[in-house]
C-alpha cells in the first residue's frame, strides 16, 4: 500500500523538477514568443527532413538556440545552418545536431561523452534528454566561455580542457559517446571506454566531407559499424590549442 502512495509522489516531483528546469530556461535565456515560434517551425522542417526521434524534436523546440550564438549573429539562430562561433569554430547546423543525437538513440539518464563543446548547445540538447553529459573542448577559449555560459543557465555538465583522442579514462566507461568534430579516424582509446551495448557516433573523414558512421560495442572485441550518409564538420585536432 506504501509503495502505491509514494510511487506517484515520485512521478510528480520528477516533472515539477522538469518544468522548473524549463521556467530557469525561459526566464534566463531572454527567450521571447518570436523566438518560440520560429523553434516551432525549425522543427517542423527538422521533421519533414527526416528526423522522427520525439524527445530530440521536444529538446530542440524547448533549448533557446540563440542563446548560444554571437549577439550580432542571433538573428540567424534559427535557420537551418551552421554558424561561426568563437575560435574560428562553428555551432553545428540543427539538422546535424538532431540526427547525431537520434543516432544515439538515448533512453533516458544514460553517461554520455561529448567531444567538441564548441558552444555548448549540443550539450544543452543531451542535457535536456536527461542524459549526465561530460563534455571535452580543446580550444582553452571557448571552453572557458562555453563553461561559464552553461553554468549561468544552470545547465549541469561537466566540462573538460582536454584532447577528445584521449577521452575522459577516469570517468569511463560511457554509455554513449558523441564526436562533434571530424574525425581523421576512429579512436580506439574511445572504442576502449564505451560500454558493452553503448554506441559511439563519430564524422569520419579528412577532408571537407565525412561519413556519419555509428558504432555499437557488442562485446569487449566485437563491434558493430553503420554508415549513415555524409556530413560536413571542423577537424578534430590534436592536443590542446596554445591560446
Ligand atoms: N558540439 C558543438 C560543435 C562545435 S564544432 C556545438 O554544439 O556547438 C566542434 C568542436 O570540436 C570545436 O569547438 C573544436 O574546437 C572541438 N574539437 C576539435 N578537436 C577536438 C579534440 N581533439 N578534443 C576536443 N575538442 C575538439
Amino acid at each position: 500500500m506504501l509503495f502505491q502512495y509514494i510511487q506517484p509522489e515520485i512521478l510528480i516531483s520528477k516533472h515539477a523538477l522538469k518544468t522548473s528546469i524549463f521556467i530557469t530556461f525561459a526566464s534566463m535565456m531572454n527567450d521571447s514568443p518570436a523566438h518560440k515560434g520560429q523553434r516551432t517551425q525549425l522543427v517542423q522542417l527538422l521533421q519533414q527532413k527526416g528526423i522522427s526521434n520525439r524527445a530530440v524534436l521536444d529538446a530542440i523546440s524547448r533549448i533557446p538556440r540563440h542563446v548560444f550564438f554571437d549577439k550580432a549573429l542571433e538573428n540567424h539562430a534559427y535557420e537551418d545552418k551552421a554558424f561561426p562561433i568563437e575560435a574560428g569554430q562553428t555551432i553545428s547546423q540543427p539538422y546535424t545536431v538532431a540526427f547525431q543525437t537520434q543516432l544515439l538513440n538515448l533512453q533516458g539518464n544514460e553517461k554520455v561523452l561529448e567531444i567538441g563543446t564548441g558552444s555548448g548547445y549540443q550539450a544543452a540538447v543531451l542535457y535536456t534528454m536527461n542524459a549526465r553529459v561530460y563534455s571535452i573542448e580543446r580550444q582553452k577559449k571557448l571552453y572557458f566561455s562555453t563553461k561559464q555560459k552553461l553554468q549561468s543557465l544552470h545547465i549541469r555538465i561537466e566540462c573538460f580542457l582536454g584532447d577528445g583522442f584521449k577521452g575522459l579514462p577516469q570517468f569511463a566507461p560511457f554509455d554513449r559517446i558523441l564526436i562533434t568534430a571530424a574525425a581523421p579516424f576512429i579512436p580506439n582509446s574511445l572504442l576502449k571506454q564505451l560500454c558493452v551495448g553503448g554506441i559511439l557516433v563519430v564524422p569520419v573523414g579528412e577532408g571537407d566531407i565525412q561519413n556519419m558512421m555509428s558504432i555499437t560495442k557488442i562485446s569487449e572485441t566485437e563491434f558493430e559499424q553503420k554508415v549513415h550518409g555524409t556530413f560536413s564538420f571542423v577537424p578534430m585536432l590534436q592536443g590542446i590549442s596554445k591560446d
